[in-house]
């Protein structure tokens, strides 16, 4: 399976990555091949289009695409966000319309939970949800949504309560083409720029009863409890783009010299890199048990709080110490470093930021988790 995902991402992903960050946005049709070959939603049961894998399949297509520094396409967002949500929370009807069409590539999702007043304070969401005959009228903006752009289908979240925080949210599975729902341009932003990223605005858009996911007043609790995958999935990001910016440093550090001898023969460079080498074995043993926890069902919020602070800020850190071992060159936008580095600085940022993954670490403290 490792081999096949790897064949498609250095075939059809790899050649073309630049162009497509070029253009901030990548095609429909590498959605589409990607669920011809069945590498989208793969954890979801067959009777709805998935491979009734584990999540160690959606992991090692992450890891593939992380190898090649494939940014753009928000494949795992689909997979490991949107489709278990849906399969989670959705009614017999909403799973037969989706689902299928979300393993398939034929529609691109997204999920818009931050706006452009509140991020971190999720109960706090301004978008609103009033009932009116036969459903409900939302208006609202999101912004920073991945896949945004192409997005056809989108969780979003809302407040039916205003006031009420966490016990008024809920869910909404908004369509393309709705009269009120309108998508913007892909954001500029400092790295990912092959994803479209965007801002989303909801002005009185009319959806039906059949658009509700879960329970109305339940939202918040279903966040929570599936924000444990989210996390994971940005580690196993973090890890894989740590490992091969190593093995791009090492082999570029066999083949420069100055001084009349390799930078790999300095004592700093061999001292710099063992050291990096050393950290992100650690983090990788810890990642692959965590999946191995999440495949039996076993994985608790705070260990996946601590997985994707720990790997995250690793990634940060292995990107910068590599770009400097590269010289001049890693600033260079042609070396795959500078994209790593310039990729890599958000997942500190996104997924619940890493001050807020400390909150929950810190919340266990009393407890007795372990
Ligand atoms: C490229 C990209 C893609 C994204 N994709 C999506 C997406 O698909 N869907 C989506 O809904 N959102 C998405 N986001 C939004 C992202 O999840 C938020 O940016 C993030 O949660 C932080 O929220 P904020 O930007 O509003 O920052 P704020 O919440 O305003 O935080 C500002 C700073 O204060 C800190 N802070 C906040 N609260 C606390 C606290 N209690 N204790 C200590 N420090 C605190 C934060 O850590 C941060 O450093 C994306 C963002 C980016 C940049």
């Amino acid at each position: 399976m490792r081999d096949a995902m790897r064949r498609f991402c250095e075939r059809e992903i790899a050649p073309f990555h630049a162009a497509w960050e070029d253009e901030g946005v990548v095609p429909r049709a590498i959605w589409r091949r990607a669920g011809e070959l069945g590498f989208l939603c793969m954890t979801l049961p067959s009777e709805y289009g998935g491979a009734d894998a584990d999540f160690r399949a959606s992991a090692v297509f992450s890891e593939e695409l992380a190898r090649i520094g494939a940014s753009g396409p928000g494949f795992a967002l689909q997979s490991d966000i949107v489709a278990p949500y849906i399969l989670h929370y959705g009614t017999e009807e909403q799973k037969r319309r989706w689902l299928p069409r979300l393993a398939s590539g034929e529609i691109v999702s997204a999920i818009a939970m931050s706006e452009p007043g509140t991020g971190s304070d999720l109960a706090a969401v301004a978008t609103r949800a009033r009932r009116v005959d036969g459903g409900y009228a939302i208006d609202g903006a999101k912004t920073f949504i991945t896949n945004g752009v192409l997005a056809d289908l989108v969780i979003v979240v809302a407040t039916t309560e205003p006031g009420a925080g966490s016990r008024g949210i809920a869910l909404f599975l908004v369509e393309r083409g709705m009269p009120g729902f309108a998508a913007g341009r892909p954001l500029k932003k400092v790295g990912l720029k092959a994803q479209d990223t965007a801002e989303l605005v909801f002005d009185g858009v009319r959806v039906g009863e059949d658009a509700v996911l879960g329970e109305i007043g339940a939202g918040f609790k279903m966040l929570m409890s599936e924000l444990a995958q989210e996390r994971l999935s940005i580690a196993v990001t973090a890890v894989a783009a740590c490992e091969t910016a190593l093995e791009q440093t090492i082999a570029y550090c066999t083949q420069r010299e100055a001084f009349g001898k390799r930078i790999l023969d300095f004592q700093n460079t061999r001292f710099t890199l063992a050291t990096l080498t050393a950290k992100v074995t650690m983090a990788r043993v810890f990642v692959d048990r965590c999946i191995e926890l999440h495949c039996r069902g076993e994985l608790d919020a705070t260990t996946a709080a601590i997985a994707k602070l720990e790997t995250t800020e690793l990634q940060f850190g292995v990107a910068d110490e590599c770009m400097q071992l590269h010289g001049g060159y890693g600033y260079m936008l042609e070396y795959p470093i500078a994209r790593a580095w310039a990729d890599g600085r958000v997942q500190r940022i996104y997924g619940g930021s890493n001050e807020i993954m400390r909150e929950i670490i810190g919340r266990s403290l009393e407890g007795s988790r372990r």
